[in-house]
């Protein structure tokens, strides 16, 4: 697959004020609506390091569609609702019509006939939550909470949040490695995207040739390609690593994990030749011993868990963003303004 034909333009995710209505792809956005969606998910943050509530989504609905699992992405999204004041209602696709035959299309008119607001959707087949985002409602927001090897724009925006937090340095004068499996990774495509346009001048991606994605130099752009560890994690401010995506791995990329992990496992010395205060990322869930050591996965520079919590807040800021253009124009407060 060609990933590069599935970005949804730009139109599709804005209202006609230019303001984000549905979060599809980081692609297409801008600079503005990244760095807005940040600095709202600070808002959502107090003095303290805490979540603060917000009453800004009071009576509207929200409805999780988990095609896939998940653990993080689905119970933060239903934490950040919350935290909004909005209602929450998890579908469970399992035991749902779709199951019975009924389209994706027909299982989400009904949903929509319920009155929902925002549908937050995870699916296993890339480009599903932009052709949703085409056929809904005007008045009903489309979030993308994972689409196949495609995109997974909040847990972008959570690893820069992370990244901005944590570092406090400009993305233009960090260096960021990203190692593991990019090729079938959702992850790797959108933190690639937020930090090209968030102006990361030094992005790195470390992975054997088998674990690249076709047509890697089109999608990643400016984008160092480093097939050993020792040389690409060297002076880096940040590395994220990956987990391998087996459920996705059609024919044998690795000859074995073990082998994964000698050649492109993080450990102590492998980290010890980033920069001193280098921080350490993964999306999660991870592979102890395999991507990542447990003493590093658990150590001083590891912002595993911080990624998590920044989670929700990032995920306040989409919901209110997407709602911001209807709350507006009924004389509620705008999002940005709440605290
Ligand atoms: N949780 C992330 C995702 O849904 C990463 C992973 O599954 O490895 O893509």
């Amino acid at each position: 697959m060609h990933l590069a034909k599935l970005h949804a333009p730009s139109q599709i995710q804005l209202n006609e004020h230019g303001n984000l209505k549905h979060f599809v792809t980081i692609e297409g956005l801008s600079k503005d609506t990244l760095n807005k969606i940040l600095d709202t998910a600070e808002t959502f943050i107090n003095d303290n390091n805490q979540l603060i509530t917000s009453p800004l989504l009071e009576g509207r609905t929200v409805m999780n569609l988990f095609f896939e699992n998940s653990t993080r992405t689905r119970t933060t999204f239903e934490a950040a609702a919350k935290r909004l004041s909005a209602n929450v209602l998890n579908i469970d696709i399992a035991r749902s019509s779709t199951a019975k035959g009924e389209t994706l299309r027909d299982t989400l008119w009904n949903l929509q006939a319920m009155a929902a607001d925002i549908f937050v959707v995870r699916h296993s087949s890339s480009g599903a939550a932009h052709f949703i985002a085409k056929d809904v409602c005007p008045n009903v927001a489309i979030i993308n909470a994972g689409d196949g090897q495609h995109a997974h724009p909040t847990q972008a925006m959570l690893d820069m949040l992370t990244i901005r937090r944590e570092t406090k340095k400009p993305f233009e004068e960090l260096s960021i490695a990203i190692i593991g499996d990019i090729k079938h990774s959702r992850v790797a495509r959108s933190d690639v995207a937020a930090l090209q346009t968030l102006g990361c001048k030094d992005i790195r991606v470390i992975a054997p040739n088998t674990l690249l994605p076709y047509g890697f130099s089109e999608y990643a752009e400016g984008v160092r390609l480093f097939n050993q560890m020792d040389e690409g994690v060297k002076d880096c401010d940040v590395i994220i690593t990956l987990r391998i995506q087996n459920e996705r791995i059609e024919s044998p990329a690795l000859a074995s994990q073990l082998e994964f992990h000698k050649m492109y496992g993080l450990n102590e010395a492998r980290l010890a030749l980033a920069k001193p205060d280098c921080i350490v990322m993964h999306p999660g869930p991870m592979n102890r011993g395999v991507e990542i050591t447990s003493s590093i996965a658990d150590g001083a520079q590891s912002v595993i868990l911080n990624q998590v919590t920044n989670g929700i807040a990032v995920r306040m800021a989409v919901l209110a963003l997407s709602m911001n253009g209807q709350l507006q124009a009924q004389g509620l407060l705008d999002a940005t303004s709440v605290v």
